[in-house]
């Protein structure tokens, strides 16, 4: 397990940036923006 996943989330709907781990990347996808609520896609992802 690396504490270093590096993944940029940016949300299509209120612009946030967050960098995220894996499990908070599957919670996001699941729940949606944590800032807005919007839904998600794995296209709002970017790896670093
Ligand atoms: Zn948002």
């Amino acid at each position: 397990m690396s504490g270093s996943a590096g993944i940029l989330f940016v949300c299509p709907e209120c612009a946030e940036h967050i960098e995220v781990n894996e499990s908070m990347k599957a919670a996001i996808l699941e729940s949606g923006c944590i800032v807005c609520g919007t839904t998600v896609r794995a296209t709002a992802f970017e790896c670093e």
